[in-house]
């Protein structure tokens, strides 16, 4: 008998849930629920300041609106930093992680890239203080803490996007794990949670595929198992424009103004190609419908008349 399936939705709680949010939850939980797997729930609230007690609030209301039941208790990120400390002494006591004392721009590499978002490749500045170098520089900076790579490629088997290559050494370089706040980097929160959670699939929007070689890097590292990826592709409204987090006019609290749960998740499904056309339906009548290789490979369009029913964009 082959072991069940662990799924995860893992949203970051620092805007409102968009309907490519709620696409990707829809898909990842359908792929599990459709043969007899679970799905948990994690909340990627690593930087606290970032994803405030009420956008977390409001983001578990509206998967709830929606319909979904998570298996078990869901995780929040900021409750485990002990977890990603005993990963990170790991990697740190076999002589994979150096301090480094880089500006705060650079630090922004430490956070989940978004599609468009220009790469940083760290040049490996402070690869090669010595003890005392580093001892000098911690009296006046706390560091950040970076993963040293090696020179060699990973390759992701991606149930969508099929195969993908990237040299860890180029893109992104030696990656931070530890801000200099103290804050773990979301590489190494990610896959401790997925490894300690026993997840075996990922379905997660296709701007994080560019970064999934680092995270098969760090599983390697630890002894972990590599899940099954499928990096879904960009949903966008039916003129083909792309419906970004910070616009409030498709947040799902303005979605839920304007139509039912099952009309929402009748048109991500449509979009998805579960439903020949846009109709209501709930999660469960779509579960027995789901099919990976019905999505599109290309970006993915919501129905015409979707967006008719919103506040009129004002950007
Ligand atoms: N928290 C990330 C996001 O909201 C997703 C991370 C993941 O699924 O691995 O974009």
């Amino acid at each position: 008998m082959s072991p069940p399936v662990v799924g995860r939705f893992a949203p970051t709680p620092s805007g409102f849930l968009h309907p490519g949010n709620l696409l990707c939850a829809m898909i990842a939980y359908l792929s599990v629920r459709s043969r007899g797997g679970r799905c948990l729930l994690r909340i990627e609230d690593l930087d606290k300041p970032r994803c405030p007690a009420p956008l977390v609030r409001q983001c578990l209301s509206d998967l709830d609106f929606l319909g979904f039941r998570w298996d078990g208790p869901v995780l929040f990120q900021s409750e485990r930093t002990s977890v990603y400390e005993a990963v990170f002494r790991r990697l740190r006591d076999r002589g994979h992680v150096y301090p480094c004392f880089c500006s705060r721009a650079q630090l922004h590499a430490a956070q989940a890239p978004n599609r468009g978002d220009t790469v940083y490749v760290y040049p490996g500045t402070f690869l090669a203080l010595t003890p005392v170098e580093i001892r000098q520089r911690m009296q006046a900076k706390a560091p950040a803490y970076r993963l040293h790579v090696p020179d060699i490629s990973i390759t992701v088997q991606d149930r969508i996007q099929g195969t993908f290559t990237a040299s860890l050494a180029q893109s992104p370089g030696d990656f931070i794990l530890r801000r200099s706040d103290g804050v773990f980097a979301y590489h190494l929160a990610v896959v401790a949670d997925d490894a300690e959670s026993g997840v075996t699939e990922v379905i997660r929007g296709c701007d994080i595929l560019s970064a999934t070689p680092s995270q098969i890097y760090l599983q390697q590292l630890l002894g972990f198992s590599t899940p099954v990826y499928a990096h879904i592709p960009l949903l966008v409204d039916s003129g083909g424009r792309r419906l970004a987090k910070r616009d409030q006019a498709v947040s799902l609290s303005s979605l839920s103004k304007a139509y039912r749960p099952e009309e929402i998740l009748g048109a991500l499904a449509a979009s998805a190609g579960l439903i020949p056309e846009w109709r209501p339906c709930t999660l469960e009548s779509l579960i027995p419908l789901f099919d990976l290789s019905h999505l599109p490979r290309t970006d993915l369009r919501l129905p015409d008349g979707f967006t008719d029913r919103l506040p009129v964009r004002t950007s």
